[in-house]
């Protein structure tokens, strides 16, 4: 138990820039959302690349773990 704590998912694999750049899109793809037309906050990603509201069913094409509006 020396090493630094490792971060779910992914172990001590891959190396840290690999980890690290997993961390961040990680806590982007839970990070919470604003629909874009209702402004509810269950705007989440649905499949890769498909961003939808689950309170209005809006949907957008974004990128596989942002979108950008
Ligand atoms: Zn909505």
């Amino acid at each position: 138990m020396a090493k630094q704590k490792s971060l779910k998912g992914l172990g001590a694999r891959y190396g840290i820039k690999i980890r690290k750049q997993y961390a961040k899109i990680h806590y982007q793809l839970k990070e919470k959302r604003t629909c874009p037309e209702c402004g509810s906050q269950q705007f989440t990603r649905d499949a890769v690349g498909i961003w939808s509201c689950k309170k209005c069913e809006y949907k957008v094409a974004g990128t596989a773990y942002d979108v950008k509006l």
